[in-house]
């Protein structure tokens, strides 16, 4: 099998929160623990989980926004997170990032062609034409009339913002986009065409996306695999379909469960999630989600389970749906 065009080993980041009283250092908020996942040509990776489980701060360190604690990200078999700022300018024309916010991301003072024709700036002189030509091209990527091209951030509605924001990421032709709460500021007849768009430029450009998103319903229409975060860690990953028809960590079957169901008549019998995610300063022992896990036991309290491989190509963290014989195990078994 081929290389991956993006792997993530062991990704970790810790934040350290000050110092503390005299020798002793301060609180460590642990905000992505030991992350391990890969992500091939055109393919679109979701991440997702709760606010505060760690989906930003892994877009962040994918773009080399902050800098690991430990663990590499692997793109084209360079890892990146050993490059000098003047290498990594190379690599950041093959990754490219779409932004939460479609009205703080573009710069207010710039027309819509300069904006996207930017990046390429960076990197060659355009003529005027070549410039004009570029960004008619880009608008026509993302849907946008040619007339736009000389109109403001601020004469454009939230989807022809965040079109532009696409624009943007395209302008280098990036083999991956890392796209972090893409459609979140959207109404939702919006959301569904700028996820349409992201889908049609993958057809046709065969760019992998890593898309972090807490909504569900957006994972599931974008979503070929999915990883799903509880408190800084992968506790499953899973192809799309199969994680939405049988969910298998008890994590994600709550999460489901707990999202908006458009069905009114439609019984739930899966359980709610219950309580609050608990602070990454000060995680729970164990699997960090045994608080406020139905079916924890015993070993939950006190053993963090590996992420093991099961059935159908998963990887579950559980010692009740996927138990391991001891973490080595399940390690060497992964390995060989
Ligand atoms: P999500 O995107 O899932 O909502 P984030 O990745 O933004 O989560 O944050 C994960 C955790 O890391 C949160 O507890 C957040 O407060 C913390 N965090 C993020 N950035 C920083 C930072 N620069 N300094 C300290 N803590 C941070």
């Amino acid at each position: 099998m081929s290389d991956p065009l993006l792997k993530v080993e062991n990704l970790t980041k810790h934040y350290s929160l000050g110092t503390g009283f005299f020798w002793r250092t301060g609180p460590v908020l642990r905000a992505v623990e030991d992350v391990s996942f890969s992500v091939a040509a055109g393919e679109t990776l979701c991440i997702v989980g709760e606010s505060g489980c760690g989906k930003s701060t892994i877009a962040r360190l994918l773009m080399r926004i902050v800098k690991p604690t430990c663990g590499r990200v692997i793109v084209n078999g360079t890892d990146i997170t050993e490059l000098e700022a003047s290498e990594l300018r190379s690599w950041r024309r093959r990754m490219q990032m779409v932004f939460q916010d479609p009205y703080s991301s573009l710069n207010p003072r710039l027309t819509v062609g300069q904006i996207i024709t930017d990046p390429v700036e960076n990197f060659e002189r355009l003529s005027r034409k070549q410039r004009h030509g570029l960004a008619a091209d880009l608008l026509a990527k993302v849907g946008m009339r040619g007339e736009m091209i000389d109109r403001f951030p601020s004469e454009l509605s939230g989807g022809q913002r965040q079109r532009v924001g696409i624009a943007r990421a395209l302008a280098l032709q990036p083999s991956l986009i890392v796209a972090d709460e893409a459609v979140s500021a959207l109404d939702v007849s919006v959301q569904a065409q700028i996820l349409n768009l992201l889908m049609d430029l993958q057809q046709q450009l065969g760019i992998a996306f890593v898309f972090v998103s807490h909504d569900l319903s957006v994972v599931e229409h974008i979503g070929h695999r999915v990883a799903v975060m509880y408190l800084g860690r992968i506790v499953e990953l899973s192809a799309c379909e199969a994680l939405f028809a049988k969910p298998v960590h008890p994590y994600t079957e709550a999460l489901i469960a707990a999202a908006p169901v458009p069905d009114p008549t439609r019984v739930r019998s899966e359980p709610l999630l219950e309580g609050e995610v608990p602070s990454p300063i000060n995680p729970p022992s164990g699997c960090a989600f045994h608080p406020r896990c139905p079916h924890v036991v015993e070993r939950c309290r006190v053993e963090v389970p590996p992420l093991v491989p099961i059935a159908g190509g998963r990887l579950v963290a559980c010692h009740v749906r996927a138990p391991s014989l001891t973490p080595a195990a399940s390690i060497r078994e992964r390995v060989s």
